[in-house]
């Protein structure tokens, strides 16, 4: 039966958080929103912000919460954290991150033990295996927003390049969200046509082009633009704010939709108990099920190294 009283908990109340909560907001997909933040003054700014949105939306209790207000949540979204400065790589936010969530999740297991949690906070793969690991929770309700960002680029960058609308593109960027990620040519789709069979029939639409040079750009494009954006804003926010909006959506309205999201990989090629992004189906449990992609020998490997990425810092921090 549809939930009728949707609550979500967004814990980070910066710029991804409220981007998030904002959207949140406009599409009217939840009734009460919960916002926490150690910044009380920032939260309680932000909430009053907000709020004046409601003669524009759908009704919405905004609260400027404490953890204790959570409780009853359908989701929790985690944004809480540091975030990169410029020049520096995601994975590098490791150890204060890691410090942080060993105080959060506790509290999260506290007061709302039965919500999906979904993390963003960076390196998002590696926390969301720790939030997984310090919450003891089923690996299904513990999932991070993986690639969903980087494939929507990819997506984006893939379409202007064929002139055609980017949701007729189906294109996956997989891995770790970070500098191992990589794209899954192989299977990369313009309207069921394969792209490698498409694109060259693009170029009779007089825009000829060396197909190889531009795939290569468009996939060095995705991995750098996030470096790109915060040298010169210093985050990145309204793309996230939308791919969390997208997840959310297929939690809470229990829609099985196929994400790149980051979940427990359990014996796949050979890999295990880490998380990394591959397609999965997402509903109100959070994750259901990895789909098994047919990958070619190449890009399988590149999987297993960036899995070797993510796996070596896993043990580095004692996880
Ligand atoms: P930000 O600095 O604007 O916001 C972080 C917020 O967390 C701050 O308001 C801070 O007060 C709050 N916070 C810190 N400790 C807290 C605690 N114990 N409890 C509650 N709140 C706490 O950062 P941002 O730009 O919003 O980025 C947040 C995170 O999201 C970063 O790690 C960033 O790298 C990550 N991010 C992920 C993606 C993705 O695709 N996964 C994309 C963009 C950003």
């Amino acid at each position: 039966m549809a939930n009728l009283n949707p609550k979500v908990s967004i814990i980070g109340a910066g710029n991804v958080g409220m981007r998030y909560a904002y959207a949140l907001i406009v599409r009217g997909l939840a009734r009460e929103i919960v916002i926490v933040d150690k910044d009380k003054k920032r939260l309680e700014g932000e909430v009053m912000d907000l709020t004046h949105t409601a003669p524009y939306t759908s009704p919405v209790n905004i609260v400027n919460g404490d953890y204790r207000d959570i409780a009853g949540s359908d989701l929790i979204v985690i944004t809480a954290g540091v975030k990169q400065r410029v020049g520096q790589s995601r994975l590098e936010l490791i150890e204060s991150n890691v410090k942080l969530f060993r105080e959060i999740v506790p509290l999260l297991m506290k007061y709302a033990p039965e919500a999906v949690f979904l993390n963003v906070t960076n390196p998002v793969d590696l926390l969301s295996y720790v939030t997984y690991k310090i919450s003891s929770k089923p690996s299904a309700s513990v999932i991070g927003s993986g690639t969903v960002l980087d494939t929507a680029r990819f997506r984006n960058l893939l379409a202007k390049h064929v002139g055609i609308d980017s949701r007729n593109i189906h294109a996956y960027i997989l891995g770790e969200h970070g500098d191992s990620e990589f794209p899954v040519w192989s299977r990369a789709m313009v309207g069921g046509i394969l792209f490698k069979d498409y694109c060259p029939k693009c170029c009779v639409r007089g825009k000829s082009c060396n197909h190889k040079e531009e795939l290569g750009k468009i996939f060095k494009e995705v991995k750098e633009s996030a470096y790109k954006i915060i040298e010169r804003k210093g985050e990145t926010s309204y793309g996230i704010g939308l791919a969390l909006l997208r997840i959310t959506e297929a939690v809470l309205n229990d829609q099985n939709a196929i994400l790149p999201v980051s979940s427990l990989v359990k014996d796949y090629l050979g890999l295990d108990d880490l998380y990394l992004s591959l397609p999965a189906v997402v509903n109100k449990r959070g994750l259901d099920y990895i789909l098994n992609i047919e990958l070619n020998n190449e890009e399988q490997e590149l999987l297993k190294s960036s899995a070797k990425v993510v796996k070596d810092i896993l043990t580095k921090i004692g996880f």
